[in-house]
């Protein structure tokens, strides 16, 4: 259904009914201050060259932004894809973000909700879109309102603008995954697709499908004024481009903070985080939320990116890192994060629906029986139709492989 805008007032009215505990942001960038900054230029110059549409995929490609929703899939190459695919084309933004430990997406849309806009349109002209879904978290009320608001005021400046609906996601963690999302979207049940057929060639209502999460969006027109070199040249240890860190647990000052691709999390938590916590030492870590397995404190100068833990088990997504010190137990967490893909599991396919209750179950044993988790996890690795079953066993490995002092 599409959503009813969220007033300051029924913000409050939630908040008073102790349904969300999410005040309206106070200090969001208004239409005026991301003018006076140079906001909606690009789009404009856009709008004015009906030609703009290969300049603006070829600027994506060599400043190499990735999709920052988890799979890091290039945009310029995606934007390009969906062009190809013949029209009507449609287009879905997921601001459903579910991933345990992440909150970049509500932090760039409190902050300035018009620079997603401007990308959101952007990338639309660029690939050729007629209508536009964003799907947003329903956990997430104030930052619908403020959507809603800052749209409406968009739309007046750019009437040309492909049209947008805002729908609301209702809780599931499943609805973040691409697929899934289209299908709630459609008025479905939020069931991931087999795939092929890709998405960009048979998406939302059968249509080709430009799929993007906030924050690649949010970043399209700041490469676009900066230039493809300024994010090319950010980054370290031999990675390229800034990444957006949701970081939590027992570090002094957890947040989000944006730093270059690369990053360790000894560089992490010492210049941005202000250290560990009081009496904290780190004994490991969630690099990729719940999904992208654990490491351990001796892992802390990893360059933290897309690929770059793949040799360890795990993945960045992405990048919500949650440090975790001596007074915690792998193993708890492992069980907590496996708990909880139980409970989210769409339970559309047998490896996952059956595999996560059972993997938690024996998880819950004071030793772990090593041999058949990693048989169950196996199977659900190859089996499962979609990445939550495919990575819920991530956090189980982990500890069999680095803290296995805890479950022996
Ligand atoms: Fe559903 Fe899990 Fe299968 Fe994905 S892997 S389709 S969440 S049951």
């Amino acid at each position: 259904h599409p959503v009813a805008p969220a007033t300051p007032q029924r913000v409050q009215a939630a908040i008073d009914q102790g349904l969300t505990t999410d005040p309206m942001p106070a200090q969001a960038q208004s239409l005026a201050q991301y003018k006076a900054e140079g906001g909606y230029q690009a789009l404009s110059q856009c709008y004015q060259d009906p030609d703009s549409a290969e300049a603006l995929v070829a600027q994506l490609e060599d400043a190499g932004l990735r999709g920052l929703g988890g799979a890091g899939f290039p945009v310029g190459r995606k934007w390009r894809a969906v062009r190809a695919e013949p029209a009507p084309r449609l287009m879905a933004v997921n601001v459903d973000e579910g991933e345990p430990g992440t909150f970049k997406d509500r932090f760039y849309l409190e902050r300035s909700p018009h620079q997603f806009l401007e990308g959101m349109w952007l990338a639309a002209h660029a690939v050729g879109v007629e209508k536009i879904y964003v799907y947003v978290r329903d956990e997430y009320p104030a930052c619908r309102a403020l959507l809603a608001e800052a749209l409406a005021q968009a739309q007046r400046l750019f009437p040309q603008a492909p049209a947008v609906e805002l729908r609301r996601g209702a809780g599931a963690y499943i609805c973040g995954e691409e697929s899934a999302m289209l299908e709630s979207m459609e008025g479905k049940r939020g069931l991931p697709r087999q795939k092929p057929p890709l998405v960009a060639q048979v998406g939302l209502f059968g249509r080709p499908t430009l799929v993007h999460n906030l924050e690649s969006l949010y970043w399209v027109p700041e490469v676009l004024r900066r230039g493809p070199d300024w994010f090319t040249r950010q980054g370290r240890h031999g990675r390229s481009g800034v990444r957006s860190y949701s970081i939590s647990g027992r570090v002094r000052q957890p947040g989000v903070y944006l730093a270059p691709a690369g990053i360790t999390l000894r560089e992490l938590i010492a210049e941005y985080c202000g250290g560990m916590a009081e009496g904290e030492t780190l004994y490991g870590f969630f690099p990729g939320g719940a999904s992208g397995g654990i490491l351990a404190a001796e892992h802390q100068d990893l360059p933290l990116d897309f690929d770059t833990l793949q040799p360890h088990g795990c993945f960045i997504g992405s990048a919500a890192i949650i440090v975790f010190s001596q007074r915690d137990r792998a193993r708890d967490l492992a069980l907590n994060a496996t708990e909880f893909f139980a409970a989210e599991s769409c339970g559309q396919c047998t490896p996952c629906r059956v595999g996560c209750g059972q993997l938690a179950q024996q998880m819950t044993l004071q030793r772990w029986p090593a041999e058949s988790i990693q048989v169950l996890a196996e199977v659900m690795q190859d089996a499962s139709i979609c990445g939550l079953g495919q990575a819920a066993p991530n956090p189980a490995l982990s500890v069999l492989k680095r803290f296995s002092q805890e479950v022996e």
